[in-house]
């Protein structure tokens, strides 16, 4: 399933007038594929990501994720449809200090009432496929900051998302644990299927992604494949 955003602007209160994040943005990401979202400071990337998380309400335009029109939903329908369909992934991985790796992952299925036997095995297989099987029991400060942003992915995976939403990831890591994490990404995005969309400000690792758009005064420019 993928994520489609048509038409999208935002804007924000801004003194007298209304300060326009997001200007007439389209962006269609299809299933199994990586799109990176590259633009200066300010452009609206994050708040791109925002709209597509229906985090945020846009002034007008549509987004659809996993063929729903968000749109037609109330909060909790939009609560529900991020619980169900959207993995988040921030630059600060938020890891509650008090829980394991493997505990992190579990907190999600019982936020979705899901059974603890399944969720206990999914939370270790997918800590598996960060690799960190070994980590499963260490708790966030007995964890490096690259492990701390895998069990953060992982965590997004746990609800088998549709559609990955990844803000910068690298930024606080150094260049190898960067290109780690971005091939992590890429290679969970072909694997899962997910509709992967992954701002960062760093240009040395596009190339893992299917395509680069780029964004600038809220305006979606060249896409060009890779
Ligand atoms: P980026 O992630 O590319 O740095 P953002 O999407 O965070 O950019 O911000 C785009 C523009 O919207 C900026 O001018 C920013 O100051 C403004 N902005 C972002 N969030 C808010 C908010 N909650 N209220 C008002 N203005 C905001
Ligand atoms: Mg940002």
């Amino acid at each position: 399933m993928s994520l489609l955003l048509e038409d999208v602007t935002l804007t924000y209160p801004d003194g007298e007038g209304r300060l326009t994040a997001l200007d007439a943005v389209s962006l269609d990401v299809p299933a199994g594929t990586l799109t990176a979202v590259v633009g200066p400071s300010g452009s609206g990337k994050s708040s791109l990501l925002a709209v597509a998380a229906t985090l945020v309400t846009p002034d007008s335009g549509r987004v659809v994720v996993a063929g729903l029109d968000t749109g037609t939903l109330d909060r909790a329908g939009k609560a529900r449809l991020r619980r169900e369909h959207i993995g988040l992934v921030f630059q600060q991985p938020n890891l509650l200090p008090s829980l394991t790796a493997l505990e992190q992952l579990q907190v999600m299925a019982q936020l979705s009432g899901g059974a603890s036997r399944a969720a206990r095995d999914r939370a270790a297989a997918l800590l598996d496929s960060v690799g960190l099987a070994a980590q499963a029991h260490r708790r966030p400060h007995q964890l490096s900051g690259g492990q701390r942003q895998r069990v953060n992915i992982a965590r997004a995976l746990m609800n088998e998302p549709s559609v990955l939403l990844v803000d910068e990831p690298t930024s606080a890591l150094d260049h190898e644990r960067g290109a780690a994490v971005m091939e992590l990404i890429a290679g969970l995005t072909r694997d899962r299927g997910t509709a992967t969309v992954l701002v960062t400000h760093d240009r040395t690792h596009l190339g893992r992604a299917d395509r680069t758009v780029t964004v600038r005064d809220g305006r979606i420019g060249a896409h060009a494949p890779v």
